[in-house]
């Protein structure tokens, strides 16, 4: 009998934990602009220490025990065509390629400032992006961090940490930052932020200039349409979470008014029978939690399901975010809960059970030490 196909369009966070899942029980081929698994998880850890952040982030697909017999694409999805279940491929050479599917997952994921661009990259120009980014806050003397989400906050605790003579402010638009996290989350990080000389400055809404794709650090001084004088820093970070869905080879039909994938409550694609979508791209709750909220396994689950003409599962979302917020610190790891309490791994268990057996047996299933 002819194993099923299931084609899983970016290979993200989401999309590989997903392949990772179905490896052994279908055939899989994954398609990504990246040549590894370059996560969209820790900004601050990733701008403040690359290396660090690269040990643990930027992972390459033959690493993964689980991924061991899944066929992976190096190109640039283009179209979908629905009636012929295909999807259109650009590879680096130029050359175009039809990739035919029993089951699609979408897991695209969202363009964010300059550190998640859905082009297609070498190893070469992943390390050089890394690399110029950290370089680039390295020589500057003043820092201006705008905005008020997880990336804004991470990127300011952690700079501020890698580089204390550093002056590194905060510009958010609220009265406070992290506003959709418990009040609590904000409580704690907050201290953190003071305690490492991040100045705080909350009701400033920055003016992104105009034309600007957010997509590099600048060096200009910030204007506030909230009335304050101009900030100006060696380098601005704009992380304001102004993302755009990665979904331009997608049918309109199948995505909502700000051209998200519409999706079922059991992760399934209006409109498209065999599709499936996961992962910040897809539509699933106003926080698009999917990815946040490990819904690999249940789409899976789902996936298996339906290939077995089984009924299928829902996912349910968070109404608050959680998880961690900086990152490891010289303290540990803390992960704050929906209701904004935290626990805390300790330094200690970070290189002996976290990393070893939580995230890299028991989430990814095995990942070997080197490329
Ligand atoms: C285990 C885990 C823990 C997490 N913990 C936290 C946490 O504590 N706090 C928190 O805030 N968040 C956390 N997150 C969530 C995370 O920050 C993001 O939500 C996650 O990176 C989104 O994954 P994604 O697969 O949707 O997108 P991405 O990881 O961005 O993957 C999309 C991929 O598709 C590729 N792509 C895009 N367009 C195309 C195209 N046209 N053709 C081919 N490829 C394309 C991109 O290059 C990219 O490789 C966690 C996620 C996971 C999996």
């Amino acid at each position: 009998m002819t194993r099923a196909r299931v084609v899983i369009a970016g290979l993200g966070d989401t999309g590989l934990l997903t392949a990772r899942h179905l490896s052994r029980h279908v055939d899989v081929v994954g398609i990504s602009t990246k040549p590894a698994l370059v996560s969209g998880q820790e900004l601050g850890m990733r701008l403040a220490r690359p290396d660090d952040w690269a040990r643990e982030y930027l992972v390459g697909f033959d690493r993964y025990r689980k991924l061991d017999g899944v066929r992976t694409v190096h190109g640039t999805l283009t179209e979908l065509s629905l009636a012929d279940r295909v999807v259109g491929v650009r590879l680096a050479d130029g050359s175009t390629r039809a990739e035919p599917y029993d089951v699609l997952v979408i897991a695209t994921g969202v363009t964010n400032g300059f550190w998640r661009r859905p082009d297609l990259q070498s190893d070469k120009e992943v390390d050089a992006a890394l690399r110029a980014a950290h370089d680039q806050l390295a020589a500057a003397e003043s820092i201006n961090v705008i905005g008020g989400g997880a990336a804004a906050v991470s990127a300011a605790a952690n700079l501020a940490l890698r580089w204390p003579r550093t002056r590194v402010a905060l510009y958010y638009p609220g009265e406070r930052a992290l506003p959709q996290h418990h009040g609590r989350v904000w409580a704690t990080v907050s201290g953190i932020l003071v305690e490492r000389g991040v100045s705080l400055h909350p009701g400033h809404r920055a003016v992104v200039p105009p034309g600007f794709d957010l997509d590099r650090i600048t060096s200009d001084p910030v204007a506030f349409s909230t009335g304050q004088p101009r900030a100006a820093a060696d380098a601005t970070l704009w992380t304001i979470g102004r993302v755009r869905p990665n979904t331009d080879w997608l049918p309109d039909a199948l995505l909502d008014e700000h051209g998200f994938v519409r999706v079922s409550p059991d992760l399934t694609v209006t409109g498209a029978p065999g599709a499936f979508a996961i992962g910040d791209v897809a539509a699933t709750d106003p926080l698009r939690g999917s990815a946040r909220n490990r819904a690999d396994r249940l789409l899976a689950s789902n996936i298996r399901r339906q290939l077995a003409g089984r009924a299928l599962r829902d996912y349910r979302a968070h109404r608050r975010r959680w998880g961690s917020v900086l990152g490891f610190q010289p303290d540990g790891l803390r992960v704050f809960t929906p209701s904004g309490w935290s626990f805390r791994f300790p330094a200690w268990s970070i290189q002996t059970v976290l990393q070893p057996w939580i995230v890299r047996r028991g989430i990814y299933g095995g990942v070997r030490r080197h490329r």
